[in-house]
């Protein structure tokens, strides 16, 4: 069981996390489903979707879990940034996804060059 605001786990039998008094949840179930915003990094930010899917898709090809953040989709203000297509990845997984990243960049260089 885990909680799903602080992410401690717990033995079962213990139903509500006692540093938050939220009830806990399966770990599978918190896993698969829920997504904590104070949990994600931004990697990468971007203005062009297909960057951002192709990003995605090599991270989720290294097992690293993506989540693409498009402002496009919602209605609140660009304050004067044009890149408003966040690549998020989970804080633990940051330095493996910054590694894949500039492994992405350098090939793109490379294929410039040649
Ligand atoms: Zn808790």
């Amino acid at each position: 069981m885990i909680c799903p605001k602080c992410e401690a786990e717990y033995v079962k039998g213990i139903t509500v996390c006692p540093d938050c008094g939220v009830e806990l949840i399966p770990k599978e179930k918190y896993e698969g489903h829920l997504v904590h915003p104070s949990d994600w990094i931004t990697i990468y930010t971007t203005d062009a979707s297909f960057e951002a899917d192709m990003l995605k898709a090599n991270l989720e090809g290294a097992g690293i879990e993506t989540m693409i953040l498009s402002q496009k989709d919602q209605n609140f203000p660009v304050t004067g940034d044009l890149a408003v297509i966040k690549v998020m990845v989970k804080k633990v997984n940051a330095d493996a996804a910054m590694t894949i990243l500039n492994d992405i960049n350098k090939k793109d260089s490379e294929d410039t060059v040649s």
